[in-house]
């Protein structure tokens, strides 16, 4: 499947029919989620979602978390985006990621920590609702656009809210989140976010 391209359908009918639907968007950071709001504010009203549960340590999480807000008070979008936070339990995603402690990045551990956080966000959606729900994840390079997708789907049925099929690093998405950054002072952290990612010194 063509993400982006059914992600072009979807706003394409939304533009016809005149509406501005509710997007609760999780975000994993500042930088990847610049590009996806000044992109996605045009077609929604977004409340930004952070639930990052997975990062490591506990100030890294504070420094994420504040550099989101940050970029949030400077960007000027087409629709209003408001923020909304999680709760940082670390301990759920130490649950999760047990025994899977060794396993490489981008297999099984990450699979699952896609799904704790997009699972979460669904729970949100319905609970608060919202229309849809997404994620910015799919903009790195890094990340598995099919998995995410694939997650996103399945938790779209369980859920009962629609899931925005989506793969943000198509219309250089991810080289625009760089220059964002720039222009933003954002900070680019050298690690995906878990304790299992973290460089060796
Ligand atoms: S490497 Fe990234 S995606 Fe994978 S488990 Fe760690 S934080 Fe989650």
């Amino acid at each position: 499947m063509n993400y982006q391209k059914e992600l072009d359908k979807l706003i394409g009918r939304l533009g016809k029919e005149e509406r501005v639907p509710s997007l609760l968007l999780h975000s994993c950071c500042a930088p990847c989620s610049s590009y996806v709001l000044e992109y996605l504010s045009n077609y929604f009203k977004i409340t930004v979602f952070y639930y990052n549960p997975n990062i490591y340590p506990e100030s890294e999480y504070t420094k994420r978390i504040l550099e989101q807000q940050t970029l949030l008070s400077q960007m000027k979008t087409c629709h209003p985006v408001t923020f909304m936070a999680g709760n940082y339990d670390s301990d759920r995603f130490y649950e999760m990621a047990k025994g899977l402690e060794h396993v490489a990045e981008g297999g099984e551990r990450c699979s699952k920590c896609y799904e704790l956080r997009l699972r979460e966000a669904a729970e949100v959606a319905r609970k608060c609702g919202f229309d849809y729900f997404a994620t910015t994840l799919s903009i790195s390079p890094l990340k598995n656009a099919v998995k995410l997708n694939e997650i996103g789907m399945r938790l779209a049925k369980e859920y009962g809210v629609d899931y925005l099929l989506s793969d943000f690093k198509k219309k250089n998405g991810y080289k625009r989140s760089i220059e964002l950054s720039k222009k933003y002072g954002l900070y680019r952290q050298d690690y995906c976010g878990c304790e299992f990612s973290v460089p060796e010194k």
